[in-house]
């Protein structure tokens, strides 16, 4: 039987629950755990596929096609753990649920309420993935900061399975903020005990507090947080700000946390270290032999999270490469209104990231067009991928005004447009081209060199094609098709031949990247980037 570690974030948001939770995976599955890991969202959004990621940042993509939140890329990043749709619980689609079953009149005339009902949908999902992956670990992370009204059916949940699981069964763990007053000259411990005061009056009692803080725990804070705050002295776990993420497993085993856990869930195991990670991905992110210049033209730049596995992905292709990648942001808009020179002159790669809508679209066509012309390294992902199409069609090819229809109805030569299925959606919700699907690739491309294998399967989201229409116009003129899905025809990758390195894939293959296993394009481009600064 699955044992659970519950993690919950008070004081403010933002302290990087997702990130903590992630590292505790790669920790346990150090010490030969099997684990599973799930993200709870408060939110009635049955999903986040259909919020501006302004609002949410990016849309996480799993295999089986969940869009889901970034933190369980962070999952997927930092552990072997597999997800899926079920690893994502939501409030939206625990109602959605619960009211399906009340009108399909499963409930017998019992009068449908918060809890049992909804607490009870909660737990059995949270039951489900455990029992699906037959794991030692479950790890539940809860969306938003305790206090939140929208929170509470998940907390009354996790604090009903702990108590019907027994102690040794399951184990909270609260991440907290100990801010630093600068006046004061102190880091002050009140907001946690506030927010830990807070979880006792449900009922939850933190096992171990997490202290996000600038700067270093003294031994007097840690037994005061201790006492006031009804835990050990040793389970207050500094977690202090670190350079790169992919440190922090490595922070929290200094201060013993992998020990501590197993203490508390009585699980006995050798520790074995993280020397693999310390040595193939710690060394070479603190101290890379080279260094590189990636330019990433996008319409969601001034926003940190709505890139962010392909910048994590850019990242695990310099450690690939023991690079350090050095990301230039630049605005699409502002590339429209500024002119390319300023920004592009003396980057070694760019990259086309994914997107929706019009607005920066002509940008994004320009910046293509500087790369394939200046032979820079160029990556386009989805909508970066279309968008070089476009640009092709456009100046290589001589087709006037070729567009994507999703951006111009009544262009004239529509190279990009909607797939037949994608004609008939009428709902917004999970309703694109979504997950994995396989591709087989040109074994003569660029593509195939780094993958080194003909068949690949890759996460998609998107509802616009390769128009099979112009295959021929344009592959005349030297656009080559490198991948291709065998079961409907469609171009799945393209690539220009008399190109250092110039490759668009319709699908993203930054949700499979991980700090210690490059995917292989972006390992491929980073390369490419470098040679062309050499
Ligand atoms: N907007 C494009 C489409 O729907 C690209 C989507 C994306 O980049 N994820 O096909």
């Amino acid at each position: 039987m699955s044992k659970y570690i519950f993690i919950t974030g008070g004081v403010v948001s933002s302290l990087g629950k997702g990130i903590a939770a992630a590292s505790i995976g790669k920790l346990l599955e150090a010490r030969g755990l099997k684990t599973a890991i799930i993200k709870c969202d408060p939110y009635l959004n049955v999903d986040p596929g259909t919020m501006n990621p302004y609002q949410h940042g990016e849309v996480y993509v799993t295999d089986d096609g969940a869009e889901t939140d970034l933190d369980l890329g962070h999952y997927e990043r930092f552990t072997h753990t597999r997800l899926s749709m079920d690893s994502s619980i939501t409030a939206g689609k625990v109602y959605y649920s619960v009211i399906t079953k009340e009108r399909r009149g499963d409930y017998l005339g019992k009068t449908v309420q918060i809890i049992p009902h909804i607490t009870d949908e909660i737990k059995e999902r949270i039951k489900k993935v455990a029992r699906a992956n037959d794991v030692d670990v479950t790890i539940v992370e809860i969306g938003g900061t305790v206090g939140d009204i929208e929170s509470l059916p998940f907390l009354e949940a996790i604090r009903q399975l702990r108590w019907e699981l027994g102690e040794s069964y399951a184990l909270n763990i609260h991440v907290t903020l100990l801010p630093y007053i600068k006046s004061a000259g102190e880091q002050k411990t009140k907001p946690t005990q506030h927010s830990v005061g807070r979880l006792r009056e449900i009922g939850i009692i933190p096992q171990i507090l997490m202290c996000r803080t600038e700067r270093p725990i003294t031994q007097e804070q840690r037994e005061k947080i201790a006492l006031f705050c009804n835990v050990d002295v040793e389970a207050v776990i500094e977690a202090p700000d670190v350079k790169h993420i992919y440190e922090v497993p490595w922070v929290f085993k200094k201060e013993g946390l992998d020990d501590l856990i197993l203490k508390k869930l009585n699980i006995k195991l050798p520790d074995r270290g993280i020397k693999a990670w310390e040595d193939g991905v710690l060394k070479r992110l603190r101290s890379p032999a080279r260094e590189v210049k990636i330019a990433v033209v996008g319409k969601y730049i001034t926003l940190q999270d709505a890139y962010k596995s392909i910048y994590e992905a850019l990242a695990h292709g310099g450690i690939a490469n023991n690079a350090r990648v050095n990301i230039v942001k630049i605005d699409s808009e502002e590339v429209e209104a500024h002119g390319l020179k300023k920004y592009l002159k003396d980057a070694q790669g760019l990259l086309i990231p994914g997107g929706f809508g019009s607005r920066g679209v002509e940008g994004k066509i320009a910046a293509v067009k500087f790369a394939r012309e200046n032979n820079i390294p160029f990556f386009g992902i989805c909508l970066g991928m279309q968008i070089s199409t476009i640009e092709f069609a456009r100046n290589v090819a001589g087709l006037k005004g070729a567009n994507s229809t999703e951006f111009d109805k009544e262009t004239p030569n529509p190279v990009i447009s909607l797939i037949e299925e994608q004609k008939e959606v009428k709902d917004m919700g999970a309703s694109m081209r979504l997950g994995a699907f396989n591709c087989v690739l040109d074994k003569g491309s660029k593509s195939f060199e780094a993958y080194k294998s003909e068949k690949i399967s890759e996460r998609h989201r998107h509802r616009y094609e390769f128009n099979n229409a112009y295959r021929q116009q344009l592959t005349s003129k030297g656009l080559s098709i490198a991948g291709l899905n065998p079961d409907r025809d469609l171009v799945e990758i393209i690539e220009i031949k008399d190109h250092p390195w110039f490759v668009g894939c319709q699908f993203h293959p930054e949700f499979k990247s991980k700090p210690d296993s490059a995917h292989p394009l972006f390992k491929g481009f980073i390369a490419a980037a470098l040679d062309h600064g050499a």
